[in-house]
C-alpha cells in the first residue's frame, strides 16, 4: 500500500518513536468487527448459533464492553442472520463512540451525520426503545441506505431525516440531550478499508474537512440542550480535524466543557483508528418542540385493526398516523414535529388504498417472533430460498404472515392455498450466484 508522502511525514512528526509501530500496522489486514443487535437478540444467544466464527470481545481503553466482537469473515453481509438484523458490521474502533454515549442522558437524541447507520444502530441499542432518536443524513442516496439499515435492525423510536445541520439547528434549538456529530473527515483511518481514498488525501483536503467540521460543530452545538452532551468523532488522525478542532470549538463555545477524549491509533488499539470527544453543555435551556402532528384516518385505522386482530398476539400500542399517500405509521411516543424531509418515522405499518390494507416490510422487521400469531419459522435452507425471492409450501390458512429464520423475522409472505407467496421487497433480495 503506497501511502502519501506528506501524510507519512505528518504522522512521523506526531508519533515520534511510535511511528515504526504505526507503519507496521499497515501490514495487517483490515480489522473487522460486528455488534450484536441487542434490540433483537442477546449477545450470548447470538454467539451460540453464530453462522461464522466470532472472535474476542472489543473492549475500550477503560475496558468497557459495547456488544462488539472481532470477526474475520469477509462475507458477513450475506447471511440470513444479517438480513434478520441480528448484527451490524462495524469497524472496531468506530464503536468507541458507544463508550461515550453510554454515559449520556438519551431522551432526545440526534445523530447528525448518520449514514450508513453504524452509530445510529449503536445508539438505538443503548436506548432500547426508549426516548426519541432523529437520525439524519445530508446526502439523499446515503439517507436511503441509512433508512434501510434502521428498518433491518428493527428500530422503532427513530425518524430518518435528510437535512443539513443548519436546517436541524434552526428547527431544534437547545432541544437534544445528546447530539452525535460523526463528521465527514479526511479518513486517514480508512486507508486499509478503502484504498481508493488514498489518492484523494492532501493537506488541502484536511483543511477543507476541518472547515466543514467547524460549521457542523457550530450547528450541532446550537441543537444541544443545557446540561446535554455533544459527542464529536472522526476516523482520521489529523489534529486539525480532531484535538485542535475541539480546542478551537471550546474557544468559540465557552458554554461547553471537554469531559473526555480518545484517540485510537491502529498500533495501540486493534482497530483502524478513530477519534472521539465528549463535550458537555454547561449552560443553556432545554426547549420543547411541538409534538408530531398525527393525522388520523378512522377508515385506515379500522382497516389496520381488522388486519391486526389476526396478525398480532397483542395489538401494537401507540398513535397511528396516516400520511396523505396512504401509508400508516406507528409514531414513537414523544416524537416532535420534524418539518424537514423525512424518509422514515417510527414503524411503517403498511398502506391503505381506501379499500385494502397491505402490511409493510418494516412492520415484519420490527416484530419479535412471539408477538405475531401468524409467524412461520423457517429452516436455514428455507430462509435462503425466501431471501432469493422463491415461494415456499405452507400449511397455514390463507392471508398475510411474517416469516423468519427461527424466531427472527426476515419479511412478509402471503399464504394462498398452501403456497407462501414471497413479499420480500425486490431490492432487498439476495442475488443468485450466476457462477460467472
Ligand atoms: N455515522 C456514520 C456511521 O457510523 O455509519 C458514518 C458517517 S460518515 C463518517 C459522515 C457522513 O457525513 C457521511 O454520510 C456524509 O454524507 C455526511 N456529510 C457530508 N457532508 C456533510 C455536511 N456538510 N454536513 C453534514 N453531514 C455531512
Amino acid at each position: 500500500m503506497k501511502l502519501p508522502e506528506e501524510f507519512l511525514k505528518r504522522m512521523q512528526e506526531r508519533l515520534g518513536k511510535d511511528f515504526p509501530a504505526f507503519l507496521r500496522s499497515y501490514e495487517n489486514p483490515p480489522c473487522k468487527g460486528l455488534r450484536v443487535n441487542t434490540l433483537k437478540i442477546g449477545a450470548e444467544e447470538f454467539l451460540k448459533n453464530a453462522p461464522f466464527p466470532v472472535g474476542g470481545k472489543i473492549l475500550f481503553p477503560e475496558g468497557e464492553e459495547i456488544g462488539g466482537f472481532y470477526v474475520g469473515e469477509d462475507k458477513a453481509g450475506g447471511y440470513a442472520e444479517h438480513f434478520a438484523g441480528l448484527y451490524y458490521m462495524q469497524e472496531p474502533s468506530a464503536m468507541c463512540v458507544g463508550g461515550l454515549t453510554a454515559q449520556c442522558k438519551k431522551e432526545r437524541v440526534l445523530d447528525l451525520c448518520a449514514a450508513p447507520g453504524g452509530k445510529t444502530t449503536l445508539l438505538a441499542a443503548q436506548m432500547q426503545g426508549t426516548g426519541v432518536l432523529i437520525s439524519n443524513e445530508i446526502d439523499g442516496g446515503r439517507a436511503r441506505i441509512l433508512s434501510q439499515n434502521v428498518e433491518r435492525t428493527g428500530i422503532k423510536n427513530c425518524a430518518v431525516t435528510n437535512a443539513s445541520p443548519a436546517q436541524l439547528a434552526e428547527r431544534f434549538p437547545e432541544y437534544f440531550d445528546l447530539v452525535l456529530a460523526d463528521a465527514p473527515c479526511s479518513g486517514e483511518g480508512m486507508f486499509k478499508k478503502e484504498p481508493e481514498a488514498i489518492p484523494h488525501w492532501s493537506e488541502n483536503n484536511v483543511a477543507l474537512c476541518a472547515a466543514r467540521q467547524r460549521e457542523i460543530l457550530d450547528r450541532a452545538a446550537a441543537a444541544v440542550a443545557g446540561g446535554g452532551h455533544l459527542v464529536y468523532s472522526t476516523c482520521t488522525f489529523a489534529e486539525e480535524e480532531d484535538e485542535w478542532q475541539v480546542r478551537d470549538f471550546l474557544s468559540r463555545h465557552p458554554e461547553f466543557e471537554l469531559k473526555e477524549e480518545h484517540k485510537l491509533y491502529p498500533h495501540r488499539f486493534r482497530g483502524e483508528g478513530h477519534y472521539c470527544a465528549l463535550l458537555k453543555k454547561r449552560d443553556g435551556g432545554r426547549r420543547s418542540a411541538k409534538p408530531y402532528p398525527v393525522k388520523r384516518s378512522a377508515k385506515a385505522n379500522r382497516a389496520f385493526a381488522d388486519f391486526a386482530k389476526d396478525f398480532f398476539v397483542t395489538m401494537p400500542q401507540g398513535e397511528i398516523a396516516a400520511l396523505d399517500d396512504g401509508r400508516l405509521y406507528l409514531v414513537p411516543a414523544g416524537m416532535p414535529a420534524i418539518e424537514v424531509r423525512t424518509l422514515r418515522l417510527g414503524v411503517e405499518l403498511g398502506e391503505f388504498d381506501g379499500k385494502i390494507f397491505k402490511p409493510a416490510h418494516a412492520l415484519a422487521m420490527s416484530l419479535k417472533g412471539g408477538e405475531c400469531k401468524r409467524f412461520i419459522s423457517l429452516s436455514r435452507e428455507e430462509a435462503e430460498r425466501y431471501l432469493h425471492g422463491e415461494t415456499l409450501p405452507c400449511e397455514i390458512s390463507n392471508g398475510w404472515c411474517a416469516v423468519g429464520l427461527g424466531d427472527y423475522p426476515l419479511g412478509l409472505a402471503k399464504a394462498v392455498n398452501g403456497t407462501l407467496k414471497n413479499h420480500l421487497p425486490k431490492g432487498l433480495r439476495k442475488l443468485k450466484q450466476t457462477g460467472r
